[in-house]
C-alpha cells in the first residue's frame, strides 16, 4: 500500500481496552505495512498520570500478545517514535493547552480525533476541541458506540459533536462494516451479474443474521444492566448487516450513494405494534450453565446485576422489509451472550428447487445457501448439491469457497485497520450516517417500549445454549429453523 501523507491521530482514551486491544495494534500493523509516514504522530490521552516512556511500556506489554508473530522490535521502534502521551481530563477545557501546542499550526495536515472513551466524554471533548481552535478543515472525528441509549440521547450526542464537526467530518464506527467478508459480500452482489437476479423474494426463502458471544458480561454488569442485547448489538451491528444484505444496488460507490440505499432499507422495515413485539421478538437471559467446558454463573448472579434483573442478554427478532424485493421474506436477527460459540454469520437460504426430480434421500433435502462468516473465521461459502462420484445418482452437499484469500495472498486487514485508513483518507462509505443511526433507533424503540411496559421477565436459557426455546419457535412458526438446527 502507498505511504499516506503525514497525519496526526489524537487518541482520547489511549490507555483503555479498545485502544490497547484494537487501535494501537492496528496502527502498528500499518507502520509495518509502510502506510504510515515517519512524520505522522499518535497523540494518546487519558487521565492516568504517567510519562511517555511508561505509556509505551504499558502499550508494548499489552499489545504484544495481540500482535503475536507480527511483532518485531524494529517496527515497534518505528511505531514508538510516532507516539506521545498526554495525561489530561478530557472534560477540562484548561487541559487542552499542551495538546494544542503539540499539534501546532498544520492546517493542511489530516487530523483525526478518535473518541475511545465513554460516551459522556463525547460532548465535552467536542466543545473543548472547538473552543481551543483545534478543529481544522482537515479534521475528522471517529466515534465509537454506544451513541446513546435511545433516539433522544443519540440525537443529543450527534448535536453536540455536530456543533463542531460537519457531517462529512464525522466517522461513526460500526466495526462489522470494516470486516473483509462484509466487503466481499458487496463485491459479490454488485461486481457480478449472477447473484443480483436471485437476490429477491422469488428466490430467497429467509435470511438469518447471528452474532453470538461465548463470553458473559465480564465484570461489566452495571454497564450491561442499562444496555441489554437489543441496544448493545441489534440496534447497530445486526441492522447494519441487514442493510448490506437487503439494500438496492447503489447508483455508484460514493459514500452517500451507498448510505442512501442503507437508509431506505431501515425506513422500509415494518414497524412493530405491541402485538408484533409479543409474537416476533424473543428476549432471554442466561442462567447458570457452562462456557468453554467450565461452569459459569447466571446473569442475575453477576456483580453489578440486580437479582430480579429484566435486562435481556439474548434477543431474536423476525424483521420484515416492506419493499417489492423483500415482501414476505423473513429476516431473523439474533444476538446473545453465553452462547455455545463465538459466531458471527449471515445465512441466505434460497428456496428449494421448484420441481425436484431426484428423490429426497438422493438429494439430501438441502436447498442452496450462502454463508458469510465473520467470526470465528472469515469466509464466504456457497452451498450447492453435486453428484457424488459413482454409478448411482446420489447428490451430496458441497460448498464453493468464494473467499479468495489464498488466490490474492495479501495480508488480511483487521476491521479497525481498514476503518482507520478510510477515516484518514476521508472515505465515509463504511461509516454510519446520522440519519441511518436515527432510523435504526426509530425502529427498535417500540420494542424497547413494549418490553418496558410488559411485566414479563426475559425467558431463561442455560449458559452455553443457543438461547431460549422460544427462539427456535420464532422460526418454526414459518416452518423454518436456525442454521445450526438443520
Ligand atoms: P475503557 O477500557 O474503560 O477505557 C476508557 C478510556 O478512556 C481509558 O483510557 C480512560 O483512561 C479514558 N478516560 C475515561 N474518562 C476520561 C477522562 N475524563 N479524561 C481522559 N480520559 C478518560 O473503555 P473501552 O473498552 O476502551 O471503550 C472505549 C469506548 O469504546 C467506549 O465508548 C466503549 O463503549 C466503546 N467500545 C469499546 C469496545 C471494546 O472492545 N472495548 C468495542 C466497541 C466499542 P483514564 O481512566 O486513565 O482516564
Amino acid at each position: 500500500m502507498k505511504t499516506l501523507p503525514d497525519v496526526d491521530l489524537v487518541l482520547f482514551g489511549g490507555t483503555g481496552d479498545l485502544a490497547m486491544r484494537k487501535l494501537l495494534p492496528a496502527i502498528y500493523q500499518q507502520v509495518k505495512a509502510g502506510t504510515v509516514s515517519a512524520g505522522s504522530r499518535l497523540l494518546a490521552a487519558a487521565r492516568k498520570d504517567m510519562t511517555r516512556e511508561a505509556f509505551l511500556a504499558l502499550a508494548e506489554a499489552t499489545c504484544r500478545p495481540f500482535l503475536g508473530a507480527d511483532f518485531d522490535a524494529a517496527t515497534w521502534q518505528a511505531f514508538a517514535a510516532c507516539v506521545s502521551y498526554f495525561p489530561m481530563d478530557v472534560k477540562d477545557p484548561a487541559a487542552y493547552g499542551a495538546l494544542a501546542a503539540a499539534l501546532g499550526q498544520h492546517p493542511d495536515r489530516v487530523r483525526v480525533f478518535y473518541y475511545s472513551t465513554s460516551p459522556d466524554c463525547f460532548a465535552p471533548i467536542s466543545a473543548n476541541l472547538g473552543a481551543a481552535g483545534l478543529v481544522t478543515e482537515q479534521s475528522r472525528v471517529m466515534v465509537e458506540k454506544p451513541l446513546g441509549h435511545d433516539l433522544e440521547s443519540s440525537r443529543a450526542i450527534n448535536d453536540a459533536v455536530g456543533e463542531h464537526f460537519t457531517e462529512r467530518q464525522i466517522f461513526r464506527i460500526d466495526h462489522y462494516l470494516g470486516k473483509e467478508p462484509v466487503q466481499n459480500l458487496l463485491a459479490l452482489r454488485f461486481g457480478n451479474v449472477l447473484f443480483e437476479p436471485l437476490w429477491r423474494r422469488e428466490w430467497v426463502q429467509d435470511v438469518q443474521i447471528t452474532v453470538a458471544e461465548q463470553l458473559g458480561v465480564e465484570g461489566r454488569g452495571d454497564f450491561y444492566e442499562h444496555t441489554g442485547a437489543l441496544r448493545d448489538m441489534l440496534q447497530n451491528h445486526l441492522l447494519q448487516l441487514l442493510c448490506i444484505v437487503a439494500m438496492e444496488p447503489p447508483t455508484g460507490s460514493d459514500p452517500d450513494a451507498v448510505r442512501d440505499e442503507k437508509l431506505k432499507v431501515l425506513r422500509s422495515l415494518k414497524p412493530f405494534t405491541p402485538a408484533d413485539v409479543a409474537t416476533k421478538t424473543v428476549r432471554g437471559q442466561y442462567k447458570a450453565g457452562a462456557a468453554g467446558g467450565k461452569p459459569v454463573e447466571g446473569y442475575a448472579e453477576e456483580t453489578g446485576v440486580a437479582a430480579d434483573s429484566r435486562t435481556e442478554t439474548f434477543v431474536a427478532v423476525k424483521a420484515e422489509i416492506d419493499t417489492w424485493r423483500w415482501a414476505g421474506v423473513p429476516f431473523f436477527l439474533r444476538t446473545g451472550k453465553r452462547m455455545p460459540d463465538k459466531l458471527a454469520e449471515i445465512v441466505i437460504n434460497f428456496r428449494p428447487v421448484p420441481h425436484p426430480i431426484f428423490d429426497e434421500a438422493a438429494h439430501g433435502g438441502r436447498a442452496n445457501r450462502l454463508i458469510i462468516r465473520m467470526q470465528p473465521d472469515e469466509s464466504m461459502r456457497l452451498y450447492l448439491v453435486a453428484k457424488q462420484p459413482g454409478d448411482a445418482m446420489v447428490l451430496h452437499p458441497v460448498n464453493l469457497n468464494l473467499d479468495f484469500e489464498e488466490s490474492f495472498r495479501a495480508r488480511r486487514l483487521e476491521a479497525y485497520e481498514r476503518l482507520l485508513l478510510d477515516a484518514i483518507r476521508g472515505r465515509l462509505t463504511l461509516f454510519v450516517r446520522r440519519d441511518e443511526q436515527e432510523a435504526a433507533w426509530c425502529w427498535v424503540e417500540p420494542i424497547l417500549a413494549s418490553w418496558a411496559a410488559n411485566e414479563d421477565r426475559p425467558k431463561a436459557y442455560t449458559a452455553g445454549s443457543w438461547g431460549p426455546a422460544a427462539s427456535s419457535a420464532l422460526l418454526s412458526r414459518d416452518g423454518l429453523s436456525w442454521n445450526e438446527e438443520d
